[in-house]
């Protein structure tokens, strides 16, 4: 949730996005400028698996996002995104929690002082940041249902780039549920993205050789948790990621990252990947917060049965709502929180991942600190669901707490757990090697 540097923004004294901000109070009911304003692109549905069609310079850098303003009147809540070069961008809501989610092709945000909603206008707060590769999105959470308006685009003028204009207008509660969903071709394109993923793993696996699926939380336009030395966990975790990477394949496992960049997966995409792969192992990363700053160290989670104390609970709650944070739309989908049915071959599987979780705890003991109190946990975590793939969720530790950020933030503390887990998933498959000791 944290890490959008949503610091308080002061209004500017007088610039063209200002201006465009209060035109609405001299004219409440016309667009800005509507008789020169050349593009409404939303209304045309990109073509059929594209998502928003790439801006004009595709291949090359993306647009840069280099200011935006939120302005709040009686009648409407409005967003302007001042950018380097136009892009066609299109937006629609989905409820439960309520969201304004607006698409984009790829575009690089560059916003030093993001502009904070004071909370009386539609506004809750918003976040912004690669969606997929390729695709840029911002989602807006809402205090109240609204209609939002087409996006309008305005040339250049003053020194001032692109800007997009995006209105919310309060409605009522009925007319929000009615237009709420995704999209019919975002639909399709989901689809198409896990048929070709199943074609993918129908691929053989290489005979003899362990699987590991490492899974980095967070990512893209889901930051995390914010450190207190600003570290992000979706970057932490990317950068541990690939370090557990290189170590597990230099032993000679087939590793498979859910994701190697800075971009959003969603929890149930991770699993299927995990899945498809028929991996031996998932090993998701994440940072911990607490409120308060003393508690720290490492701790690893595998599936709960059922029974959940009140601070694994919690920590389920904040992991598991990286789709809700994404606008992953989760209306047709099971609730990731719903209550787990478990068989005996999951059983057995569970009895895997709770192996796995104590051997890395025994390994990791005198390389990093470990949370004092039951460092090994159960939860109802939506990305250990798969019911036959062995699944930890390892915290590396709190980045609440000034050490651990700290620690997590160099190169040496990332080398030598990264070592050290990969350590243990040669324990944990009988290999006999040696292993680099930590
Ligand atoms: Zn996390």
């Amino acid at each position: 949730m944290a890490g959008l540097g949503l610091a308080a923004a002061a209004q500017p004294a007088d610039d063209p996005i200002a201006r465009v901000l209060r035109q609405d109070q001299t004219a409440p009911n016309a667009p800005p400028s509507a008789t020169h304003l050349p593009v409404a692109p939303a209304k045309t549905p990109p073509p059929k698996g594209a998502g928003p069609s790439p801006g004009g310079n595709a291949g090359t850098n993306p647009p840069v996002v280099l200011s935006a303003r939120i302005g709040e009147h009686d009648d409407r809540t409005r967003f302007v995104i001042e950018l380097s070069d136009p892009v066609n961008l299109r937006t629609f809501t989905l409820a439960n929690p309520d969201r304004v989610v607006v698409d984009m092709p790829e575009v690089s945000w560059r916003l030093s002082a993001p502009p904070r909603p004071s909370g009386l206008g539609s506004v809750k707060s918003y976040r912004y940041g690669v969606f997929r590769k390729g695709y840029s999105r911002m989602v807006i959470d809402l205090s109240r249902p609204v209609t939002v308006s087409d996006p309008l685009v305005l040339p250049p003028s003053n020194g001032f780039g692109y800007r997009v204009v995006i209105d919310l207008f309060p409605t009522q509660r009925t007319k929000f549920n009615t237009e709420a969903g995704w999209p019919a071709d975002l639909k399709a394109r989901e689809t198409d993205a896990e048929r070709l993923r199943a074609m993918i793993a129908e691929a053989p696996r290489p005979s003899g050789r362990k699987v590991i699926v490492i899974d980095p939380g967070h990512g893209g336009l889901d930051s995390g948790t914010n450190g207190v030395n600003d570290l992000l966990e979706k970057d932490l975790v990317l950068a541990e990621g690939l370090k557990l990477a290189k170590a597990l394949r230099a032993r000679d496992y087939v590793v498979h990252l859910t994701r190697d960049s800075d971009a959003f997966v969603p929890l149930p995409e991770r699993v299927a990947i995990a899945r498809k792969l028929k991996a031996d192992l998932m090993i998701s990363l994440h940072a911990d917060s607490n409120p308060d700053p003393d508690v720290n160290g490492l701790s690893i989670y595998t599936l709960n049965d059922g029974r959940s104390d009140r601070e694994a609970a919690a920590l389920a709650k904040r992991e598991n709502q990286s789709d809700i944070i994404a606008g992953v739309d989760l209306s047709n989908a099971n609730s990731p929180v719903a209550p787990i049915l478990i068989d005996l071959a999951q059983r057995d599987t569970m009895n895997r991942s709770s192996r796995f979780a104590e051997t890395a705890l025994s390994h990791l003991h005198g390389v990093t600190d470990i949370l004092a109190r039951s460092p090994h946990r159960a939860a109802s975590l939506a990305v250990l669901v798969a019911p036959d793939v062995p699944s930890v969720l390892i915290e590396l530790g709190y980045l609440s707490n000034r050490s651990d950020a700290a620690q997590m933030n160099t190169d040496a503390w990332r080398e030598k757990v990264a070592r050290t887990i990969a350590n243990a998933v040669d324990r944990h498959f009988g290999v006999t090697s040696a292993g680099t000791p930590p």
